[in-house]
């Protein structure tokens, strides 16, 4: 499965718990849906977890039902086309979905809960991201020039901070910096994901510094980077479990100078040591630091 579907399976897995919620996620995909007219709704999606939350969410938003559901294997189809459904929908958005240009309103989306689930909804219909061990890019796309338009001041409210672009007749709000994308995924539902662009940005960033720094072999670069990342990993641990504030002094500046410069050969740490201690001794104490934390969390 492809990073951006990942995401959209955490995403999938958000308790459907209230219904302003609800409404809000259902306008966000609505807005970045294939089609959303007075006479039809027609949502069309490749992903299989959303296709089995749409039904559930339009139940929980509208108690209302699709009048055509998937059939088969491929691309899943939903549709309403039933003149009351419609008005119903419509009655809760307000607008109209007949005119010329569709446009956000903005009174379904004054709490703040409802404005994550609206980007949520928007993600789920209209929205695609890369994989991070290959770069940074999300975006969210929708043939609705003025919601774009409307979304971006939407999201620069909220301090998301996106770029805007057109392509090919589609309006499209996108991100380009990881730590941005982080921040969007985890405020609509997807810390997971975000933590999975965290470590693949901590282990490029890694390679990298390691590279210019040390002249040495694949082998030699491979082992210090992986033996960084193993401490990092044992010391966010035993951070998480609370054991690393009982432990002794010198493990615990060990542990922090790490934190502090992940990036550092054990000699550059051992120096910033206090009292600056040797190589082999401040290997000693990683190591130690590696072995309490096997012992703890995942
Ligand atoms: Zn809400």
């Amino acid at each position: 499965m492809s990073f951006a579907g990942e995401v959209k399976n955490e995403l999938c897995r958000t308790a459907l718990s209230r219904k302003c919620c609800a409404q809000a996620e259902c306008y966000g995909i609505l807005l970045y849906s294939n089609t959303y007219t007075a006479e039809e709704i027609r949502i069309i999606t490749e992903n299989d977890a959303f296709a089995q939350r749409l039904p559930a969410l339009f139940k929980k938003a509208f108690k209302l039902t699709f009048d055509r559901l998937p059939e088969g294997e491929g691309k899943h189809i939903f549709s309403i086309t039933q003149p009351r459904k419609l008005e119903a929908i419509q009655q809760v958005f307000g607008g109209d979905p007949s005119a010329l240009a569709l446009h956000i309103n903005f009174a379904v989306l004054e709490e703040s809960c409802c404005r994550f689930s609206f980007l949520r909804g928007a993600f789920l219909a209209g929205g695609s991201v890369t994989d991070p061990r290959k770069g940074y890019h999300l975006e969210l796309a929708t043939s609705h020039l003025s919601v774009s338009r409307e979304m971006l001041a939407l999201m620069r409210e909220m301090e998301l901070e996106p770029k805007a672009a057109q392509r090919k007749g589609n309006a499209v709000i996108y991100f380009k910096q990881s730590d941005r994308i982080e921040d969007f995924l985890t405020s609509i539902g997807a810390p997971l994901s975000a933590m999975e662009i965290m470590n693949a940005k901590l282990e490029k960033d890694l390679r990298g510094s390691v590279n210019r720094r040390v002249n040495c072999d694949a082998a030699n670069l491979d082992k210090a980077v992986e033996a960084a990342m193993a401490q990092l990993g044992a010391i966010r641990r035993l951070e998480e479990s609370g054991k690393l504030a009982l432990l002794p002094d010198k493990l615990r500046e060990a542990a922090a100078l790490r934190l502090a410069h992940p990036e550092d050969t054990l000699s550059q740490l051992a120096e910033q040591c206090d009292p600056p201690v040797t190589k082999s001794a401040l290997n000693h104490r990683l190591r130690k630091l590696v072995e309490l934390g096997k012992g703890e969390g995942k």
